[in-house]
């Protein structure tokens, strides 16, 4: 065990109430579980109740470098909802549905169920963008981070292209929320240069468009032969 590890635990037993830690194997081993088919045992679980708990286990995971992995559902198929080191899950309450304009926008905190927020938009003849296979189980956290999509939705409805806004927090504790003006402005002052590092690399994005094309082209003479095979 690692002396940066033996503090951060130290640390999280002084900050935390003992049902929200999970060091037994068997719990670490189920909710370290997702549908992918990757394997990884988390060396602890926290459950957070609230953004200020969240703020304080970042502030612990910085200051012990210590990486934190979140989890909503865990349907996750390519892994990204398993780690070796700490998952973080909400407590079942962070679950409150806010319909607005008649139906025409939702408000919905991570641990919302998909289907739970079209149940609640039923009445109303309209339903949330993504329609996902997994809708009865995967919750709005893992939906809006995975970029989620459906068979129905396409890109044209997935989750970033029917955001019309979302709070965030950032691993330094910060809460951007994109719907508050000032915050945005506030939020832009303070972080000037992670905005500046993320506009390079947009602008490195839309140089590397050659390559983009290049890469598509690969594709397609990589399925022919396989289509063919196929018949
Ligand atoms: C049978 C089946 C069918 C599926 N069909 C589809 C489909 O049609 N379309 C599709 O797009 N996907 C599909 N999936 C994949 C998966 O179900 C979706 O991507 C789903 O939206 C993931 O949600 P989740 O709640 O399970 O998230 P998780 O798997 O728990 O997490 C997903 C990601 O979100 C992050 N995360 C979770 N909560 C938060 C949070 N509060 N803040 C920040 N990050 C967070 C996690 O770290 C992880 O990176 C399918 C999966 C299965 C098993």
């Amino acid at each position: 065990m690692s002396s940066d590890w033996k503090f951060f635990l130290d640390a999280c037993h002084e900050t935390f109430d003992d049902n929200q830690l999970f060091e037994d194997y068997a719990r670490r081993f189920s909710f370290g579980t997702d549908a992918s088919f990757y394997r990884l045992v988390p060396k602890l679980v926290v459950k957070i109740s609230d953004e200020n708990q969240l703020a304080q286990l970042f502030g612990l995971a910085q200051q012990f470098n210590v990486p934190l992995t979140l989890r909503a559902a865990g349907t996750s198929l390519s892994g990204q909802a398993v780690t070796d080191s700490v998952l973080v899950l909400l407590r079942a309450h962070w679950n409150q549905i806010k319909i607005l304009e008649a139906g025409n926008k939702i408000t919905l905190q991570p641990g919302v169920i998909g289907a739970d927020a079209n149940k609640a938009l039923s009445p109303l003849n309209r339903k949330i963008g993504p329609d996902q296979a997994s809708i009865n189980t995967c919750k709005i956290g893992g939906i809006v981070a995975n970029n989620a999509s459906g068979m129905c939705c396409g890109t044209a409805h997935n989750s970033y292209n029917t955001l019309a806004g979302i709070r965030i927090m950032f691993a330094d504790g910060s809460v951007l929320d994109t719907r508050d003006p000032t915050n945005v402005a506030c939020f832009r002052l303070t972080h000037q240069h992670l905005l500046a590092e993320l506009e390079t690399l947009g602008n490195l994005t839309k140089k590397t468009f050659n390559w983009l094309k290049k890469f598509s082209i690969n594709i397609e003479s990589r399925i022919l032969p396989v289509t063919a095979s196929m018949l």
